[in-house]
């Protein structure tokens, strides 16, 4: 793994914590980045389209990307669809000397911590100081059947207990600071990405 010269920073944290707001504002401000896509089973959301927030694809055509190595993780999140990064992508930017951001659930966090150098990875925890907060954004969500905020609650207690071990930077999220959380975790990435970026022109 000597040819990896980027960085790679993921975003962790329960459902309902802001990830993907974090991201998105990072995403405008920096588009420079690179924002690879993972694939998953669960089915397409309203507003989602194929190859915008996912590569949508069925249990069987993921299970061969497993068995194929395409894949620099994957896991079984809420309990039920399978999610996983996509080694090719990833590794083709990190190999280019990028910045690479990716939101994965815990168990995502622990596998590539596994794979890829210390050096390379840098992992960002979102997190909230209170449960109470926690359930009310995710109910807030709207539809979301009751076994599905169930399993949410579920894996956001596991991500709870290990975040703070297991990530390199613990950062609140706190309701309406969306704006603070987004300066802490800017402040984190080009701390982090000194020497990379901005990039060598
Ligand atoms: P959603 O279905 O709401 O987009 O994502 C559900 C959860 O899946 C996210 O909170 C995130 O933790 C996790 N996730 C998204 N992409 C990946 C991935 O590529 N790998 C893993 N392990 N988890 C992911």
């Amino acid at each position: 793994m000597s040819e990896i010269k980027g960085k790679l920073f993921l975003i962790v944290g329960p459902s309902g914590v802001g990830k993907g707001t974090i991201i998105k504002l990072i995403k405008e401000k920096y588009p420079d980045f690179d924002y690879p896509i993972s694939a998953t089973t669960r089915d397409i959301r309203p507003g989602e389209r194929d190859g915008e927030t996912y590569h949508f694809i069925n249990k069987l055509k993921f299970e061969k990307m497993i068995k194929n190595g395409e894949l620099l993780e994957y896991a079984i999140v809420h309990g039920e669809e399978y999610y996983g990064t996509l080694k090719k992508s990833i590794m083709k930017a990190l190999t280019a000397g990028h910045v690479v951001i990716r939101e994965v659930d815990m168990q995502g966090c622990e596998s590539i911590k596994r794979v890829l150098p210390k050096e390379n990875l840098v992992s960002i925890f979102l997190t909230v100081p209170n449960k109470e907060d926690l359930i009310s954004r995710i109910l807030k969500r709207g539809k979301l059947p009751q076994e599905e905020i169930k399993r949410r609650m579920e894996s956001a207690e596991k991500e709870f207990a290990k975040g703070g071990r297991i990530c390199d930077y613990p950062v609140d999220s706190l309701n309406g600071k969306v704006d603070e959380c987004f300066k802490q975790v800017e402040k984190i990435i080009l701390d982090e990405a000194k020497g990379i970026y901005p990039y060598p022109v």
